[in-house]
């Protein structure tokens, strides 16, 4: 979708709003704001283009923000994936923010608020906190250390800076309202002791600013001008602007935040807890599972950059939650495919074909079309001879008319080759065919300009040359799991809906061509689907993903024909 072709979003016209109310557009700047506690999913997608979109269209700058605030879930190998993720989407960052850079002065403007009667150490323990929290319909009370000195504050609250005191033992709170209808103003929590190391300021600090104390500043640092978030945070918003009226300049321009709806997908999970679950169990090989929802699974597992960003455009921005199908992102990943990727021929589930009149020991390499949607893309070179292999679900003894495979006396074309007739089959003691021998028309080469070449047959087969053929494992997915909404369920924990049968690892026969193939090469292969090469692949051993089945249009063709 073009940007003229699309209407705006709720978003993009609360910004368009603030234009005509007096903003600059050069005060317009956005900002993506990771935890780096987890690799990004899917449903960050829709934030990261929503973030980024808004930067282009207004050619104004968007910072990546890491809200490092957590130092007992926060790694730098988070930090190190989330980069990568958002680059790869194809996005630029203006500057790269870390929530941590600000402790110093989040630290100064505490001790303010101190100084102003704003906040106050508080030493009971947490439970007493909590106890004293109310109800959403009953006031909460006031702790009995809300109206300590301001001397008195400063010097504990230093005393906790300085690592004086143990976890827990105080906190620092913001004093606010105990009597709030709001219960996230009943003196909030803006620091908390942790004697944990972080994963950039080190041992330097042992208070951490929660996140309420930190985001709404930071965005004041920064000087962000919409601070865009998911709905869990509109009850927030309220306490994001009780900050900010504490210490902003009014020279300076004064960050709003405004929430949208999460995106769920169907089938999987988008929560970075679960998802982390997921790989502590081992249900998943790690963050980059090809079958994990995260933009490193999707990578991994063949989907492109474009096929995210117009999945996340085409399901734009809502403002209430629902489960966007995985089937529409699948969509978009074949569209994409079907534009780029070459065309090969391939065999999962082998049946050798013997072509009786064909010389033995004879081959000759053919001519084959590298994709048919785009003529620049070439031609290549495939071998044929007296051996190959077929799916097996492309032959059958006996069929009705309606079956344009090969049959006994029947014909079908191979793809850029021959027509070839069955003649008879082999079985094995079982009763499984293990053989076809058939005949094939040595006039009908497809492209030889024969009047035979140009004959038309009912149905198209792919195959592959036996002598010729690379041996590949190939990694067929099905979805992780087995109910569309498997963390929606009040009575039963979203690991019981795993899907044991997602993973199924094959041998196929491709033809010669893919032995050059590198990690991450795209390719239909024809009939059966988009694959890419895994990373798991080593120079004898090739690992093929697919990337998404095929709408089966070859079936579609053979019925017109
Ligand atoms: P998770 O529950 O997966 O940990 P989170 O909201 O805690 O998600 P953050 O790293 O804090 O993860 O998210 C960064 C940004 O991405 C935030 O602005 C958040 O609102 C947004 N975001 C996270 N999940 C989704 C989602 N499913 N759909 C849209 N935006 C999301
Ligand atoms: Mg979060």
């Amino acid at each position: 979708m073009s940007e003229e072709e699309r209407s705006l979003n709720f978003i993009e016209h609360i910004v368009e709003d603030d234009l005509k109310d007096g903003y600059g557009k050069e005060d317009l700047r956005f900002r993506f704001p990771p935890e780096p506690n987890g690799y990004l999913h899917i449903g960050h997608a829709s934030s990261i283009c929503l973030n980024f979109g808004l930067g282009l269209r207004y050619d104004s700058p968007v910072n990546l923000r890491f809200d490092d605030t957590n130092p007992a879930k926060e790694e730098s190998e988070y930090v190190e994936a989330i980069k990568k993720d958002v680059s790869w989407l194809g996005y630029e960052w203006d500057k790269e923010c870390y929530a941590s850079d600000y402790f110093g002065q989040l630290y100064d403007w505490a001790i303010e608020l101190i100084k102003q009667g704003k906040a106050y150490v508080d030493s009971q323990t947490s439970e007493e906190i909590a106890n004293q929290k109310g109800t959403p319909t009953e006031p909460g009370s006031e702790s009995p250390f809300r109206n300590r000195s301001i001397e008195e504050n400063l010097e504990l609250f230093q005393a906790m800076k300085e690592g004086k005191f143990g976890e827990g033992e105080h906190v620092l709170r913001a004093k606010v309202d105990m009597a709030s209808s709001n219960m996230l103003m009943r003196d909030p929590i803006m620091y908390r002791i942790l004697h944990k190391p972080h994963h950039r300021t080190n041992t330097d600090w042992c208070i951490y600013p929660m996140y309420d104390w930190t985001h709404g500043e930071s965005d004041y640092i920064e000087q962000v001008s919409h601070s865009l978030c998911t709905l869990e945070f509109l009850p927030h918003r309220e306490l994001y602007d009780w900050f900010l009226d504490q210490l902003v300049d009014s020279k300076k321009l004064r960050p709003k935040q405004r929430e949208f709806a999460r995106r769920n997908l169907s089938h999987t999970v988008v929560s970075k807890r679960k998802l982390l679950q997921l790989v502590e169990s081992g249900v998943v090989s790690g963050w980059d599972d090809p079958r994990m929802p995260t933009i490193s699974g999707l990578r991994r597992r063949g989907f492109t950059p474009e096929s995210i960003r117009n999945f996340a455009d085409t399901i734009g921005i809502a403002k209430r939650e629902n489960v966007v199908d995985v089937s529409l992102l699948e969509f978009h990943v074949r569209e994409h495919l079907n534009k780029i990727a070459p065309r090969v021929m391939a065999v999962l589930n082998p049946l050798k074909v013997v072509i009786t009149n064909y010389e033995e020991g004879k081959e000759e390499w053919l001519e084959a079309e590298n994709n048919p949607e785009d003529e620049s893309a070439g031609s290549r070179k495939i071998p044929f001879s007296r051996d190959l292999f077929i799916e097996q679900e492309d032959f059958r003894e006996q069929a009705n008319r309606k079956f344009f495979r090969l049959k006994l006396g029947g014909e079908v074309r191979l793809k850029n080759g021959y027509i070839i007739k069955a003649e008879s089959c082999t079985k094995d003691v079982e009763g499984n065919i293990t053989e076809v021998q058939c005949t094939y028309d040595p006039k009908s080469k497809s492209g030889s300009g024969t009047e035979e070449s140009l004959r038309k047959v009912k149905g198209t087969l792919h195959w592959v040359s036996v002598p010729h053929a690379v041996e590949a494992e190939v990694r067929l997915y099905d979805r992780l799991f087995n109910d569309p909404t498997p963390d929606g369920h009040k009575d039963k924990d979203f690991m019981e809906f795993v899907n044991p049968d997602s993973l199924n690892r094959i041998t196929g026969y491709l033809e010669p061509s893919l032995k050059e193939a590198k990690v991450g090469d795209g390719f239909q292969f024809q009939r059966l689907g988009y694959f890419n090469v895994d990373s798991d692949s080593t120079e004898n051993h090739l690992v093929f993903n697919r990337t998404v089945t095929l709408r089966d249009t070859w079936a579609k063709l053979e019925q017109k024909s």
